[in-house]
């Protein structure tokens, strides 16, 4: 507590004097300024000797001194007690700043007024750095809108090709079958009565023709997993999906004696179809990529990983090279020439499946030794001993890590 009144007072003028980002000053009755702060001369431009006893209107802009502003704060001011706002203001040199600030009426105990107080502050920089964000905004949201428009016009048009493509490929189904029944049987009534180049030819043309029926087949089938999500509300049975693909393979598994094993397999929130789908291709593609002489070995497992699970297709075939092992997910790229048959479309499929699923589908592998092909597709919440074995799992496991 200070004792000495003098000396609280000069503190207080020593700290008004040294705010010199703030303009503090006083008027009399009629507005005209009877004191000078160093804020004054930082702010506006204006000493002393320029300032005292010029009109509060000296700092007002021609406008706003048109439109009475000057007698209207002064008025608001005496009236109320104050009158706040932000305003533009003119400095000496013409220059304008935005300033906030507040004028006081002072009066005397018997009510008559004496004059006024100021206090005001540019506010320029901070209003110009608002502007800025504020334009940034605005530049944001106008390329985010037009980042919506162009997924949204990219999505149509996806559509549109997929749409097209499961048209066509299934339009040409029929013309592809009734060509090979129509091949063999020129073979079957025709066949003895052509030379050995005609009957080359004959070969030749049915086994273009199974090509372009297991490419057609490949693209129907990406195609079918075209329109919206395949994640499903309901769950389906990995385990009936992997019987049904392999039903589907019989003849390959028989033909190449494959052993296919596999663990227990969960519920999975994913379609039917896009489920065996997956299972029928990367078993198809582990059939076929064999080693030589050997017996296929492929080994199916699944492990829950929160609300995911991961899946495996292990096998024993001839390995794919470290540099594959993203491309082969894109349509069209394969490692073989038509000494394997097949069409470049199975993994994308596949990849297609499990993203619009939610999940992810990767390859480890090495050459010589197999691959195995991972992905994580969601499933229903644990319940029963699934739930208390993970909660157990979570009471042990180490809180650090
Ligand atoms: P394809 O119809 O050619 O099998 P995919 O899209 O299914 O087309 O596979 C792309 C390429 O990836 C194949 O051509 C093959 O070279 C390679 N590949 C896929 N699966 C395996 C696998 N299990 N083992 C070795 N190579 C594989």
């Amino acid at each position: 507590m200070l004792e000495d009144p003098t000396a609280h007072g000069d503190l207080l003028e020593l700290l008004i004097s040294q705010l010199s980002e703030f303009v503090i000053v006083t008027a009399d009755s009629g507005g005209n300024f009877t004191s000078w702060h160093p804020g004054v001369e930082q702010t506006f431009g204006y000493t002393a000797d320029e300032f005292i006893g010029q009109n509060i209107e000296l700092l007002f802009t021609p406008e706003d001194r048109a439109r009475g502003a000057v007698s209207e704060e002064l008025e608001r001011a005496a009236k109320t007690g104050r009158s706040s706002d932000t305003r533009w203001l003119v400095k000496k040199n013409g220059g304008r700043i935005l300033a906030e600030g507040v004028t006081v009426g002072l009066r005397l105990s018997g009510g008559r007024l004496k004059g006024f107080a100021k206090v005001m502050r540019d506010v320029t920089e901070r209003q110009n750095a608002e502007n800025a964000r504020l334009e940034m905004q605005r530049q944001l949201e106008a390329a985010n809108e037009r980042l919506r428009q162009m997924t949204q016009e990219l999505e149509r048009s996806n559509e549109e090709l997929e749409d097209f493509a499961r048209i066509a490929s299934h339009d040409l189904s029929a013309p592809i079958t009734s060509t090979r029944w129509l091949v063999e049987m020129l073979n079957r009534r025709h066949g003895n009565n052509l030379d050995a180049s005609g009957q080359e030819c004959l070969k030749q043309i049915s086994l273009s023709l199974e090509r372009m029926s297991l490419l057609v087949d490949a693209v129907l089938a990406h195609s079918q997993f075209g329109k919206g999500a395949i994640g499903s509300a309901n769950s389906t049975s990995a385990e009936a999906a992997l019987e049904i693909a392999m039903a589907n393979l019989r003849s390959e598994i028989a033909s190449s004696e494959a052993a296919i094993s596999h663990d227990h397999l969960p519920e999975l929130l994913v379609e039917p179809h896009a489920l065996t789908q997956l299972f029928q291709n990367l078993l198809s593609n582990a059939i076929k990529y064999k080693r030589p002489g050997t017996r296929p070995e492929i080994k199916i497992w699944a492990r829950r990983e929160g609300s995911m699970w991961l899946m495996a297709v292990e096998d024993n075939g001839i390995g794919i090279q470290a540099e594959w092992f993203e491309r082969i997910f894109l349509p069209m790229q394969r490692l073989h020439g038509s000494e394997i048959a097949g069409s470049g479309i199975g993994l994308a499929t596949c990849k297609k499946i499990v993203s619009r699923a939610g999940g992810k589908i990767w390859v480890e592998s090495e050459v010589g030794s197999g691959s195995t092909f991972f992905f994580t597709l969601p499933g229903p919440p644990a319940q029963g001993r699934e739930r208390d074995a993970l909660d157990s799992n979570d009471e042990t496991r180490d809180p650090a890590g």
